[in-house]
């Protein structure tokens, strides 16, 4: 089966094939996560870990949680040439595609990709065309709590209803599902697309930063160490009570190293946290009670996404639902497993399983409030949970005798008397061929299996029906002829090698030299990937350190 199973995340990726033995996770530099970051080099691209390194002395060409970008018309500058956030996506893609490739030895074709479930038709647009740059054919696209549930549902026994909770690296979703009789239905469906792990390491680096004391401007360079610091704080405060910090050589004030010593507790870890966790179970109760279920009917809710790992999300749930929350099984792999066992029954394989997804969100278009008033309302023509694919058609009538151009703008949200708190996703132009006196079109939406709509009009006096073309956000004529011309590369120690003897070359002093020589000779002769990606951080570290050193005069 050429089918990829792709959990493409905000922090990190993962990627699952189907083989006669089972699920095959594929592994990056000797690690199932790849993390979603890419370097953009003068002779190529890297995806994962090393650019991760690369990212602490290359801020200015290396890209991090672009999914964040996704569906927005920013354009990312890396080594100089301009870049949209599906381009920069379609990297991660490539790098995943190849490795899958050479790891399994056959050509993948076909792929069933996971977006939030609150990802808006740009997002969904921006991670399709990601995709396809890539060279792969799109299979699907599935939500990520819903892929999780496949995985956690399918061929499974038992009737349940239970939630999930996927907390992520930049986003948060939660679904409430009903498994009955090899039916995974999704009931209902709520999320914030901005909120993840990532605040979290936002906000950990502020709190290290203001008890460092440190008294020197905080720069891109600096805040990329920081924020990889309070990551790794963050993680290890899910198990300790307390972390104690202590980064040697962590920056320069004047020629002098400055050193971070510090400890920080999960009771301050947690402070900072409070709030965005209190809003995510208050939409959990929400999202249940969306459902048309009691809380004492759910039988269980699942915790996904790394950082549904943070304890104070289960005691959270625990105090306002009664049920202390199971984590899934590989959280981190659940959402790929299921993207994978999605697109094995698209295929075919046997498994006891039928998916039915809805819309987390309305959509519909804007419409004046009365004959009176220019104010704008949104008239809803698909509503919010509803199960996918689907199909509506609204009546709107003309605002003046003999109209012939019908300008339709589409949002999605829920607020249906002030507009501005919807999200505008696009618009289209309806020509009627027979204009009349109080005419009127039929406007009809349709959401496919993806979660992507289509729209069109219907002249009413003839019956025809009108096509046109919706623009979205994502501009779809954007030229990505760029992509093509740039290689991902796999092996990058010459760039390494390359950055230790510029940093050589330079006045730093003997003794540093002679460190960094011996960093140089142990990575040369490393056996490993493994001992290679550890010795790499050490030399990234070091390089960091006295390219500020350099700069700073010494
Ligand atoms: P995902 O997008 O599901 O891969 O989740 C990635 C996020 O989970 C990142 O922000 C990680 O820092 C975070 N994460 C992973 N493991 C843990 C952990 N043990 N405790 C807290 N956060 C974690």
């Amino acid at each position: 089966m050429d089918i990829i199973g792709i959990d493409l995340g905000t922090t990190n990726s993962v990627a699952t094939v189907y083989t006669d033995d089972g699920l095959k996770h594929i592994s990056f530099d000797g690690d199932f996560l790849l993390p979603s970051v890419v370097n953009v080099g003068s002779n190529g691209v890297i995806v994962g870990i090393k650019a991760k390194n690369m990212a602490m002395i290359e801020e200015n060409n290396t890209a991090i949680s672009i999914k964040r970008l996704m569906g927005s018309d920013t354009k990312i500058t890396l080594n100089g040439k301009k870049f949209t956030p599906e381009e920069v996506s379609s990297f991660i893609i490539k790098r995943i595609k190849e490795t899958t490739e050479q790891e399994m030895g056959m050509e993948y074709k076909r792929c069933v990709v996971t977006v939030p479930a609150y990802f808006n038709e740009n997002q969904r647009e921006a991670t399709a065309q990601a995709v396809k740059l890539a060279g792969l054919e799109i299979l699907r696209i599935i939500n990520e709590p819903t892929s999780a549930s496949i995985a956690y549902g399918a061929n499974r026994d038992e009737d349940i209803l239970y939630g999930i909770y996927d907390l992520g690296g930049g986003t948060f979703d939660i679904s409430i599902i009903e498994n009955s009789q090899g039916v995974i239905e999704v009931l209902s469906t709520t999320g914030d697309n901005r909120l993840g792990g990532d605040d979290f390491d936002e906000k950990l680096s502020t709190l290290i930063w203001k008890k460092s004391g440190f008294d020197i401007p905080l720069t891109n360079k600096l805040k990329i160490k920081l924020n990889q610091l309070s990551e790794r704080t963050k993680v290890a405060l899910s198990t300790e009570e307390s972390v104690d910090i202590d980064e040697k050589f962590f920056a320069t004030k004047d020629g002098e190293p400055l050193h971070l010593n510090l400890s920080v507790t999960k009771e301050e870890f947690e402070n900072l946290i409070e709030k965005d966790i209190d809003r995510t179970v208050e939409l959990l109760l929400e999202t249940i009670e969306e459902s048309n279920s009691d809380i004492d009917e759910i039988d269980a809710i699942i915790l996904t996404g790394g950082s549904s790992r943070i304890p104070l999300i289960s005691h959270k749930i625990f105090e306002k639902i009664g049920k202390l929350p199971i984590l899934i099984e590989d959280p981190d792999k659940s959402v790929s497993i299921g993207a994978i066992l999605q697109g094995a029954i698209i295929d075919g394989e046997d498994i006891d399983s039928i998916l039915v997804d809805i819309t987390p969100y309305s959509l519909g278009t804007s419409t004046l409030d009365n004959n009176y008033s220019f104010d704008l309302k949104l008239s809803k023509i698909i509503l919010k949970n509803t199960s996918v694919p689907t199909s509506k058609t609204s009546r709107y009538y003309a605002v003046s005798d003999f109209q012939k151009m019908f300008e339709i703008d589409i949002y999605q949200g829920e607020d249906e008397e002030e507009l501005d708190e919807n999200v505008k996703i696009g618009d289209m132009l309806l020509e009627v061929k027979e204009p009349v006196e109080n005419g009127a079109i039929d406007i009809t939406f349709s959401l496919n299996q993806d979660g992507m709509l289509s729209v069109v009009g219907r002249e009413i006096n003839t019956g025809e029906i009108i096509n046109g073309e919706f623009k979205t956000i994502i501009s779809k004529s954007t030229k990505h002829s760029e992509v093509k011309k740039i290689d991902i590369l796999n092996e990058h120690d010459k760039i390494i090698i390359s950055k230790i003897d510029r940093v050589l070359d330079s006045n730093i002093l003997e003794e540093d030299k002679e460190d960094l020589r011996e960093l140089k000779k142990k990575y040369i002769s490393a056996k490993s990937e493994d001992d290679k990606a550890s010795l790499e951080e050490e030399i990234i570290d070091s390089i960091f350190f006295l390219e500020d050193a350099i700069t700073d005069g010494v």
